[in-house]
């Protein structure tokens, strides 16, 4: 087993980051409204109601925080809240908004109702939060200007809006920012079958023929996630326009895919590879973060957002307060037999939960 090569995960074909915009494909194939939406039917239907509600009284919609991995579609909601209730829609992102300025600038900008997108909230600063908490509780700005003794405090009032914030880590929000958010929206991963749906109308836009079974060759592959989902498929369909090939059935998505290096649970060389060096070094662990992130030349960030929550989602790797190690089923997916260690600690975090 190879564990030392060095594999750019940005070049990952099921990462679940932005990179794709790149490619030109994500905004034209974002669902614009809730019918076109796929899946998640709790979130739906919640929203559905927000959505009605707030438009009947002519209000300013709650505050909606979404969580969950990258990918899932929290971007595409929060302009599909701004469609549904008729509103203007600007965007931005935590790490984006630096000075108090900043976001002074956007909110009075804000026309009524309109809904302030906020990518990577867990990412503003503090003092950016200071400043929103009373913005999105009384729709006030306090701000400072000037400094020193002539240094004074102004406050403006602006229109109501709706925040709404994405994060992938909503246990990195502070208590009282995640306390004002009304509505909380936890994102799940996609089944196969709503993956197939999200596949089959992208092929329609691609002008692709893309037969069902093929769809759920790619969807079996894409972690749950939409994004990756829509990636292979442009991957397969570069293999198919270099082919003898007119249609992705079965069997060529299945072929492609292998050539592209994507198992058959939709694991890259990167989660190999993170699989590998817990086998292979430290018995199967647990490891912890600091050393998983030293050894693969990996940001912890990466690793705990991307890499890690579809191999725990698949029940591949645990997580325990000692750290990670390779489950029984993580074991058997390399091909190895489990040792009795690695069944006795899987058996043990399944009677815990
Ligand atoms: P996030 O903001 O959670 O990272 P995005 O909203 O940017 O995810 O969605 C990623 C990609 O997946 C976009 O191209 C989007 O069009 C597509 N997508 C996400 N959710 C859905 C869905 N339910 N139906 C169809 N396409 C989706």
């Amino acid at each position: 087993m190879v564990v030392n090569d060095q594999i750019d995960t940005n070049d990952r074909l099921v990462n679940t980051d932005i990179i794709e915009q790149k490619d030109n494909f994500d905004l034209s194939f974002r669902p614009k409204n809730l019918k076109e939406f796929i899946g998640q039917p709790q979130v739906q239907t919640n929203l559905s109601t927000f959505i009605t509600a707030a438009s009947s009284r002519n209000e300013a919609m709650d505050h909606v925080l979404l969580f969950g991995p990258p990918g899932l579609g929290k971007t595409t909601l929060a302009q599909i809240i701004s469609f549904e209730l008729g509103v203007g829609f600007r965007s931005t992102s935590g790490p984006i908004i630096n000075k108090a300025g900043d976001l002074a600038a956007l909110l009075t900008n804000l026309q009524p109702r309109d809904v302030l997108f906020i990518d990577e909230i867990h990412r503003l600063s503090p003092t950016i939060e200071e400043i929103l908490y009373p913005a999105m509780e009384d729709f006030q700005l306090d701000l400072m200007i000037g400094e020193g003794p002539s240094a004074r405090s102004i406050k403006i009032d602006l229109p109501p809006f709706t925040l709404v914030g994405a994060t992938t880590r909503s246990g990195l929000l502070t208590t009282p920012l995640r306390d004002r958010f009304g509505i909380q929206i936890r994102m799940e991963f996609y089944n196969a079958s709503d993956l197939i749906n999200i596949l089959l109308k992208l092929a329609e836009k691609l002008k692709l023929h893309l037969e069902k079974d093929g769809a759920y060759e790619i969807a079996k592959r894409s972690r749950g996630t939409p994004r990756v989902a829509g990636r292979l498929l442009r991957r397969v369909r570069d293999i198919l326009s270099v082919s003898e090939n007119k249609v992705i059935d079965a069997n060529f998505a299945d072929k492609a895919l292998s050539q592209l290096d994507v198992d058959k649970s939709g694991l890259d060389a990167v989660d190999r590879k993170y699989l590998n060096v817990i086998v292979e070094k430290y018995q199967g662990g647990p490891v912890g973060l600091d050393t998983l992130s030293a050894v693969l030349s990996e940001q912890k960030d990466m690793i705990e957002e991307v890499i890690e929550p579809y191999l725990l989602q698949r029940g591949l790797i645990q997580r325990s307060s000692r750290g990670r190690f390779v489950s029984a089923a993580g074991w058997r997916h390399l091909g190895l037999i489990p040792p009795n260690h690695a069944q006795e600690q899987s058996d043990m975090m399944n009677n815990q939960k």
